[in-house]
């Protein structure tokens, strides 16, 4: 079968490896769609040279074959959780797989590494398999992994139903927020930031402040007022986290999202942040139960998958594939390694 090694800036090839076996408790599905994250981009870029790497890790399948215990029929579309999780630290066992200290351990690594997404073919456990319904494709299975980031970032903004959430940035990840929040009740403001100009999403928001070089947390304060209860941060970097602090309402929370330099510069309003007990956190990746959350939610039809799915390319188009995903961010790129 054919995979997909990033080999250096730049480069990325596709390469002929023997096709896995599957063990008692694993699964083998066949990869209908991966979509290209962040992390494949960097890597493709160079920014983050971990060389060889086995990307893609948002993956939409077919099961080939599984055992009968676990309920899955062959040819049903399933969305794969390819993130590793040892199930046995302190972190997987407090309910917190996503900082799982396994997966997050760095240091000498097997070469070469990685989820392997963008491969013809893959076993993993059962337990990491999550039917999407009759009515998704492998397309929209895909996009179940990034939904379970965002599922993980609303529940830590701890904003409920009928309360007013920000999305700053109107990306695929803010358009994702937008979606998956008014699919719990909330009502949304969209943030355009400056990086929006090029790489805009189609968004469903309540409201929406654009970027218009005027001060945003004045527009902002004017166009809802001071009831924004949590804000999420998926681009623009310290000025969204800046004006997030500023506009949500006492007792307010300000997710960190967007994945941003080592180190920038903050201006913090340390009293208002005091006397507002207003909570700035990050979010990072998913647990198992976002990932259930997310699959649920893709396959209710509350994502729309027609608007945030860009171009599709064959795995044999890879590199074609990864030139267009970092110049078209505002959608997902698809690599298709086994058309339906
Ligand atoms: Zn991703
Ligand atoms: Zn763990």
């Amino acid at each position: 079968m054919k995979q997909a090694v990033f080999v250096a800036p730049r480069h990325v090839e596709v390469r002929d490896v023997p096709e896995p076996r599957r063990g008692v408790q694993e699964v083998l599905v066949s990869v209908g769609a991966c979509g290209i994250c962040t992390w494949e981009q960097r890597v493709f870029r160079g920014v983050r040279p971990e060389y060889p790497l086995l990307g893609g890790h948002e993956v939409g399948a077919v099961v080939v074959d599984a055992p009968s215990s676990t309920g899955l029929r062959s040819g049903e579309v399933v969305a794969v959780s390819l993130l590793p999780r040892c199930g046995d630290c302190p972190f997987c066992r407090s309910g917190r797989s996503n900082l799982c200290s396994y997966a997050n351990a760095g240091g000498p690594q097997r070469r070469p590494h990685g989820p392997k997404g963008l491969s013809d073919l893959l076993v993993v456990p059962h337990v990491d398999v999550f039917p999407v319904g009759a009515a998704a494709t492998c397309q929209d299975a895909a996009l179940v992994e990034p939904t379970a980031c965002v599922v993980h970032s609303l529940d830590r903004s701890g904003c409920r139903p009928g309360e007013l959430l920000a999305v700053f940035g109107l990306g695929f990840t803010g358009a994702l927020h937008l979606a998956a929040a008014r699919a719990r009740g909330l009502r949304t403001v969209g943030v355009a930031t400056a990086r929006d100009v090029d790489a805009r999403a189609p968004v469903e928001a309540d409201v929406v402040i654009e970027a218009d070089g005027r001060d945003p947390v004045r527009s902002i304060r004017a166009a809802v007022g001071a009831e924004v209860a949590a804000a999420v941060v998926t681009r623009g970097s310290s000025a969204s986290v800046e004006t997030a602090l500023e506009i949500v309402r006492p007792g307010g929370q300000v997710v960190l999202f967007e994945s941003v330099a080592p180190s920038v510069p903050l201006n913090l309003n340390l009293p208002r942040l005091r006397t507002g007990e207003i909570v700035l956190t990050g979010s990072v990746s998913h647990t198992r139960e976002d990932f259930a959350a997310a699959a649920s939610l893709v396959a209710s039809g509350a994502v729309p998958t027609g608007g945030l799915v860009g171009r599709a390319f064959e795995l044999a188009d890879v590199q074609q594939a990864m030139l267009h995903a970092v110049a078209h961010p505002g959608r997902r790129t698809m690599v298709v390694p086994r058309p339906r």
